[in-house]
């Protein structure tokens, strides 16, 4: 039951929140070799956090869980990187030489680039190092965007801590966003992946399998590819067509389904440009179908909300009844479930997207 003060509607389940997301301040990045303005930068969780308080969502700090969690689905290597990244950049005096306040690759280690003289060398200067791990040049890094990527995690993680506890959902209101944060690679405005460390978390509290469901208008290939060869963690996602040349590109075609032990784990669900509601909550029916056959006992969703008719990041159509029919999709499983923010870059609407899957959660939850 919905619990209502006045004709608003109360939102039951607690919001993680930290403002540790705040250090995290790319000020745009560059697209095609041009600098851009950015729509992922502190004052979009900011209108996030206010928007939900003005809902009269209950919030709740994230604890600072250290690197462990970080560290439980990404290379150790590329973590220590991101960490050092920033004060290397700034000791190497990029701050004035050539001027550039971002950490930003300008060499990219592509497979084959040194494939005659393995083992590769380690490279010497910050610059070039973090071209191993660049999939961009979009994706900069910030003095604080180490600690607010380990913020989101930590967020993700304490929100999978809540349910884990008993609580039968709770919203992860992060920023970086981390779906198309792989092993040991960042780009695509994630660095850190906060629903596969969400989702990995519920299976060390105990969840013998977990499904995430990716709602995000991208698909999430760095969560695929974390959970690729693992039949524990279903990646099931909806998302639009990378052959009709929308981001990730390279990935997220309905051949992609996993392998080894994940053989059967990895559901994709493209849909071309201009898909409104209806095709798209068939495809999130699809999704939590597999999520059942799959036999999942709780459930992450990367929940992005840019697949919103007005989002400026995608062609997708989706209305504000599409996410409440979404969310009340999602409520249908009856599984513990844990929300974590990925995209939605129409301010204005953004939180009340959000609380429109999460409403029409509650609304149908058990
Ligand atoms: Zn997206």
């Amino acid at each position: 039951m919905q619990s209502r003060v006045g004709r608003v509607t109360v939102l039951r389940m607690p919001v993680v929140w930290t403002d540790r997301h705040r250090g995290h301040a790319p000020e745009g990045g560059y697209w095609m070799g041009v600098r851009l303005a950015g729509d992922e930068e502190p004052e979009r969780g900011d209108v996030l956090r206010d928007q939900l308080l003005g809902a009269g969502a209950t919030i709740v700090s994230a604890p600072d869980l250290g690197p462990d969690p970080v560290l439980a689905v990404h290379d150790a290597a590329f973590v220590d990187c991101l960490r050092r990244a920033h004060a290397e950049w700034v000791a190497a005096g990029h701050l004035s030489e050539p001027g550039q306040p971002h950490v930003v690759p300008y060499i990219f280690a592509t497979p084959g680039f040194s494939a005659r003289a393995r083992p590769s060398r380690p490279p010497a200067s910050i610059r070039a190092e973090i071209g191993l791990y660049a999939t961009d040049t979009m994706t900069l890094i910030s003095d604080g965007t180490y600690r607010a990527a380990c913020a989101a995690v930590h967020a993700s993680v304490h929100a999978a801590d809540l349910v884990a506890d008993g609580l039968p959902a709770a919203y992860a209101a992060v920023r970086p966003p981390g779906h198309h944060a792989g092993p040991a690679y960042f780009g695509g405005s994630c660095y850190f992946n906060n629903a596969a460390a969400s989702a990995q978390h519920l299976r060390a509290r105990g969840f013998a399998s977990v499904a995430i469901v990716d709602i995000d208008a991208h698909q999430g290939n760095g969560t695929q590819e974390i959970f690729w060869s693992r039949g524990d963690v279903l990646y099931a996602s909806v998302h639009v067509d990378p052959a009709a040349g929308w981001y990730p590109h390279f990935v997220g075609y309905a051949d992609e389904i996993g392998e080894g032990d994940g053989l059967g784990a990895t559901l994709n669900l493209p849909l071309p440009p201009g898909t409104g509601d209806h095709e798209w909550l068939a495809a999130i029916e699809q999704l939590l179908r597999a999520a059942q056959q799959h036999g999942s006992e709780a459930l992450v969703v990367s929940l992005g909300v840019d697949a919103a008719a007005d989002d400026p990041e995608s062609p997708l159509r989706v209305t504000a009844g599409g996410f409440r029919a979404a969310g009340a999709l999602l409520g249908t499983l009856g599984l513990p479930t844990v929300f974590v923010q990925e995209g939605g870059y129409d301010l204005p609407r953004l939180g009340s997207l959000v609380l429109e899957v999460l409403h029409g959660f509650e609304e149908r939850h058990g």
